[in-house]
């Protein structure tokens, strides 16, 4: 039996979770840490398994042993985009991206953080409770910080923050042999019968691919029988994929506010998937370290773990924030799409850019819209 009373817990041990522990011990090594998962490791996640290059960078600043956590994994240099109407280009990125089942990945990531001496427990939390010093997880565990990166469906948020997510996506993987066609690339192939929504095929290194479909969830129902006869449309020829699995995905042009307080949300908790990509693992881990650090510098400088970490939000994120939720909102215009992709085709370094604002912290830089082109 444990003890029950730390400075900081951290609900889930996802990306965003074991960065956020992670980040507690880098910026505070006196403070006592707990991570809880529902869940045993390894445990599967539904996922396309695609990492973006900076969340190599993003590990490695926060003292993971990177070599370690990617060792034997594949790594993918081309991909190849095809938008709604048919617009494609295919290139190699400036960086290598890696393709690792989420079985393998997270399970690594938590077992950095207990080689770092962070105590990893199994425990589902039920019940959130606000205290005169801090909060009371299903009337046993204290904490003078809470960390909730317990994923899409947080416990954590719906008990404490006052909106929910404004746009969510649904989307379904499996795994199937890769199509000889794509054999290697990264490919994403979009539609515009239920836009904005696309499928992927992201190679996993063994002959198969992590394949999947996802698009907005608007008023209609969406079964998984409709996901799948997407995926098929979409990926003429795709064997039936083993390990299908659906997940939503809270996307970051409707993320709720960061409040004050000592409950601070992180990665998919917090809405910070991208919503052109649906890519969530690199906003995961930056926002995991971001609240890490937030609640340290609280408890050992003072003020407010929240204010904290909505400043530094800001900070680091702000800017691709607004750009991303700023393009979102024409999101429905697949002129654009197919102009930015015109773009990526002509150039090098707007295709750069263009991955870089679906993978990362990109920008809309004035390289990328000079170069939009509306027509062929
Ligand atoms: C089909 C699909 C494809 C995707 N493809 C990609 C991709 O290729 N690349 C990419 O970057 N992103 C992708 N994403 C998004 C990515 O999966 C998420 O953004 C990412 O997993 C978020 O990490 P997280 O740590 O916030 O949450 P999660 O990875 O969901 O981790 C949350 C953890 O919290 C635990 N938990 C939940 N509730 C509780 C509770 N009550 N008590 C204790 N523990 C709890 C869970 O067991 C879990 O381990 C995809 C998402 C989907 C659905």
């Amino acid at each position: 039996m444990g003890r029950d009373s730390y400075d900081v817990i951290v609900v889930g041990a996802g990306p965003s979770g074991c960065a956020a522990a992670a980040a507690v011990a880098q910026a505070g090594p006196g403070l006592s840490v707990l991570v809880v998962d529902r869940a045993d490791f390894p445990r599967d996640k539904a996922c396309g398994d695609g990492i973006a290059y900076e969340v190599t960078q993003e590990l490695s600043a926060l003292g993971f042993d990177v070599e370690r956590v990617f060792d034997g994994t594949i790594e993918v240099a081309d991909l190849a985009l095809r938008s709604p109407t048919g617009v494609r280009v295919h290139r190699r990125m400036r960086h290598q991206v890696r393709v690792v089942p989420r079985q393998i990945f997270d399970a690594r990531l938590v077992e950095e953080v207990r080689r770092r001496g962070i105590e990893v427990r199994r425990h589902s939390v039920r019940t959130v409770r606000m205290t005169g010093d801090g909060v009371c997880l299903d009337g046993s565990l204290q904490a003078r910080v809470v960390i909730g990166a317990d994923g899409a469906e947080s416990v954590l948020r719906r008990t404490t923050a006052t909106s929910r997510p404004g746009r969510v996506a649904l989307a379904i993987r499996g795994y199937a042999p890769e199509l000889p066609e794509l054999a290697g690339s990264q490919y994403i192939t979009m539609t515009d019968r239920h836009w904005p929504a696309y499928a992927w095929s992201f190679p996993i290194g063994d002959g198969r691919a992590n394949v999947g479909y996802g698009e907005l969830i608007g008023h209609r129902p969406l079964s998984r029988a409709d996901l799948l006869a997407r995926l098929h449309s979409l990926l003429p020829g795709l064997a039936e994929p083993a390990g299908l699995r659906a997940h939503r995905l809270p996307l970051s042009s409707g993320r709720p506010p960061i409040p004050d307080g000592p409950v601070l949300l992180a990665g998919d908790a917090q809405s910070m998937i991208n919503p052109f990509t649906g890519e969530g693992i690199f906003y995961a881990v930056v926002s995991g370290a971001l609240a890490g650090r937030a609640a340290a510098r609280a408890l050992l400088a003072g003020g407010d773990a929240g204010a904290h970490y909505r400043v530094a939000t800001r900070r680091r994120l702000g800017r691709h924030l607004r750009h991303t939720s700023a393009l979102a909102r024409f999101g429905g215009r697949t002129a654009l799409i197919d102009a930015g992709l015109r773009a990526g085709r002509e150039d090098q370094r707007a295709f750069d850019d263009l991955v870089s604002f679906g993978l990362a912290d990109g920008l809309l830089t004035p390289r990328l819209v000079g170069r939009l082109r509306f027509h062929d």
